[in-house]
This record gives C-alpha cells, structure tokens and sequence, in this order.
C-alpha cells in the first residue's frame, strides 16, 4: 500500500472511530388531553375545542447518544422502559402538551443515563408535535 493510501485507510477508520453515535426508538401511547386555555381566550378563538378533553395516539422518537456500536444501549429493552414509564404512571399524558410530555420524558431519561445528548419527538397523531434536542455535552 502506497503512502497516500495508507494515509487514507487511517482517515476513514478515524472518521468511523469519531463518529457521532445515536440509537432511537419510537412507540405510541394513547392519551387524553386538553388546552383549558382554549376555552376562554379570545385569540383562542378559532381553536376552542382543544380546550376539551380528546384523544390522540401519541407518537413518540427518542434519539440517545451511544458510547459505542455494540448495543451500549439495546434497542427493544430502551423501547419497553420507555413504555412502561407511562403503563405504570410514573409519567402522564393526560392534560399536558406534547412539549411539556417531552420535558417530563427527558428528566426520567437523563437520570437513568446522564451525561447523553437526547432528542425527544412527541406528536399527536403522527401531524404536528414537538422536536426537543437536550444538549449534555
Ligand atoms: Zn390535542
């Protein structure tokens, strides 16, 4: 092997090594919500009816920072902690927005595995929702 290929090979293994890793895993969860606001503000007007109680199916992307390319963390067994924090009611859906769901989620997240870059992605029916991007390091 000639110099500039060598030097090339070293290149792309660097590159591989650094790479800026992150696994995610989406679920949905059904819940209920509202916006009591809604109800009763004038320049909520046009969109009262949030203000009672309905129901989406949740649409949930967690994306997590990984040390490594060997399942640091295992997709299926994050997915399944994920959804039981809301089967056994650690976390609520109900009355809530979707960003106010992706703050609740990322405190639970950041205590099990602190010191990660976490993005959380959280809409109501696969339409509209909240992309928030926690900055550890
Ligand atoms: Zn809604």
């Amino acid at each position: 092997m000639d110099q500039r290929t060598q030097m090339m090979a070293e290149k792309i293994v660097r590159i591989s090594t650094a790479a800026a890793r992150t696994i995610f895993v989406t679920f949905q969860k059904e819940g209920i919500h509202c916006y009591p606001d809604a109800a009763t503000a004038p320049e909520l007007a046009d969109v009262s009816f949030l203000g009672s109680p309905h129901r989406h199916i949740f649409h949930f992307r967690v994306d997590i920072q990984v040390e490594h390319s060997n399942r640091d963390i295992e997709f299926i067994q994050f997915k399944r902690w994920l959804e039981q924090l809301y089967s056994s009611g650690v976390l609520e859906l109900n009355y809530k927005s979707c960003e106010m769901m992706a703050e609740d989620l990322y405190v639970q997240i950041a205590t099990r595995y602190p010191d990660r870059n976490i993005k959380i992605e959280i809409s109501e029916d696969g339409e509209n929702g909240a992309h928030l991007e926690f900055i550890a390091s």
